[in-house]
């Protein structure tokens, strides 16, 4: 449901907020958006939301379900590192979130995994709290970026975690986990490395870039493909890879479920830990202040960043991509990429992503694979998959 056309046209209501809980981390990675890129305004956000913001942020999220009919949202807790706010002060914000929000409440935790013991993963279980890892691959390619601040590295730790939440008493709360290519890691050992964690999902996420800030190496599309054939030709499934699952439905004409990918109106929005309200967090990477609203929850209303004009971008598809993605034969499935990679200095967002030929290469090879075993099995083929045998890059 929505609130009515506004500036002609139909804003779609939010549908997940991602809560900034702790604005510090325990670790220093060396890719991070939040602490390592351009801005740099964590320096002076409180290190955890106070008792009067999350309070009130659930009842904007009430407001907000309670405006548009909504019958669920997710909450992710997000940092920083969002479990550094402690047991008790998680128990407090879950019951302000359930209490309040009047629809079903997904609540998950996105987290380094460094302090999952326990303790604190009974206090999740209890609260029915999802936990997502963020980890790279092996002891050696966790090491390249994800250390702590004397240089540790922080894979004993997150693999200590991982195999607790992995137990029969915890992975009912196992989300999965979240991986950022690293193309100097060998592609199948990140993969098994991940795989011998048993998770119910695997994320594998470009690393934040845009045109000005250029990506920190090449060959993308080549180490996802390695990886796609590995886990396409399994005979049994190893885990769900969230990327491969989303081209496929793509390719056959589904609507696509992430933003980054597809044309679907992006519904997530930001709560920083002092309050304020803003775009996606990764915007941070393109320059200081890319994600800023000028709008709080103490003040403002989570339908007031519906018509804020990067919400807009976000949410109007085709008319926000630049020319040549307009062009493009993988458009539908691609969607431009995700929004912050498509930065350029003092020119804006509306380019191509800077992944662009990667992309390319990637959606073009899903399809094909898709395309032959339709072929085998005689079944007809979907306009966005038809498309895509022309493919060529547009640039
Ligand atoms: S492949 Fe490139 S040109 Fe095509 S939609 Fe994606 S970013 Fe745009």
């Amino acid at each position: 449901m929505t609130n009515g056309r506004r500036h002609g046209r139909e804003p779609v209501p939010f549908q997940q907020f991602i809560l900034k809980v702790h604005s510090r981390c325990n670790l220093s990675c060396s890719y991070c958006y939040v602490y390592e890129m351009a801005d740099q305004a964590w320096r002076s956000q409180p290190r955890r939301m106070a008792p009067a913001i999350t309070a009130r942020t659930a009842e904007r999220i009430a407001e907000h379900v309670k405006q548009h009919n909504l019958s669920a949202v997710d909450v992710i807790l997000h940092g920083g590192e969002p479990l550094l706010t402690g047991p008790e002060w998680l128990t407090e914000l879950a019951g302000s979130l359930y209490t309040a929000i009047p629809a079903r409440v997904n609540i998950s935790v996105q987290t380094n995994g460094t302090l999952l013991r326990p303790a604190m993963l009974r206090a999740l279980k209890d609260l029915c709290i999802r936990v997502g890892v963020s980890l790279d691959g092996d002891a050696e390619a966790t090491g390249r970026h994800r250390r702590y601040r004397n240089g540790r590295n922080s894979f004993d730790d997150v693999s200590d975690g991982l195999r607790l939440l992995d137990s029969a008493e915890f992975r009912s709360v196992y989300g999965g986990i979240l991986c950022t290519v690293d193309v100097h890691n060998d592609p199948v050992a990140t993969y098994q490395a991940l795989l011998d964690f048993n998770p119910p999902t695997l994320d594998l996420l470009l690393p934040h870039a845009n045109w000005s800030c250029p990506p920190p190496g090449t060959g993308y599309a080549d180490w996802l493909i390695t990886i796609f054939e590995r886990w396409y030709s399994a005979p049994e499934q190893e885990t769900q890879v969230r990327l491969f699952a989303e081209l496929i439905q793509l390719v056959l004409g589904g609507p696509g479920a992430v933003e980054g990918l597809g044309l679907r109106p992006a519904t997530l929005i930001v709560v920083e830990t002092d309050g304020s309200i803003k775009q996606l967090d990764s915007l941070s990477s393109a320059y200081p202040g890319a994600g800023d609203t000028g709008l709080h929850v103490l003040t403002s209303s989570f339908d007031a960043a519906l018509d804020h004009p990067t919400t807009i971008a976000r949410q109007i598809g085709v008319a926000a991509l630049s020319p040549e993605c307009q062009r493009c034969p993988v458009m539908q499935i691609c969607g431009g990429g995700l929004y912050p990679h498509r930065y350029r200095s003092g020119a804006g967002f509306r380019h191509p992503s800077v992944y662009c030929d990667d992309l390319m290469r990637l959606i073009t090879h899903v399809a094909g694979r898709i395309r032959a075993d339709m072929d085998r099995l005689g079944a007809s083929m979907s306009a966005p998959l038809d498309s895509v045998s022309t493919a060529r890059s547009p640039q």
